[in-house]
């Protein structure tokens, strides 16, 4: 099982993270971030297999380690 590690104040809502997730490990938070966006966060229900699709496709860099 694999886990990411997200800085969600870097987080500016584009959501490409979660389309891009194989397993639809991620969604939308229901709080603002620093930046006043609802960042990505992670639905731990779901299992992450630590492919790292998501920080690479990651813009701002938010998703600061993926651990597989
Ligand atoms: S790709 Fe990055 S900036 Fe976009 S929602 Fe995901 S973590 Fe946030
Ligand atoms: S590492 Fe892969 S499986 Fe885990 S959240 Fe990112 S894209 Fe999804």
């Amino acid at each position: 099982m694999g886990r990411i590690e997200l800085n969600r104040d870097r987080c500016k809502a584009c959501y490409l993270c979660i389309d891009a997730c194989p397993n639809k490990v991620l969604e939308k938070d229901t709080e603002v971030n620093v930046l006043g966006y609802y960042p990505m966060k992670v639905n731990q229900e779901k299992t992450c297999v630590g492919c790292a699709i998501c920080a690479r496709v990651c813009p701002d860099m938010a998703i600061e380690k993926v651990y597989r």
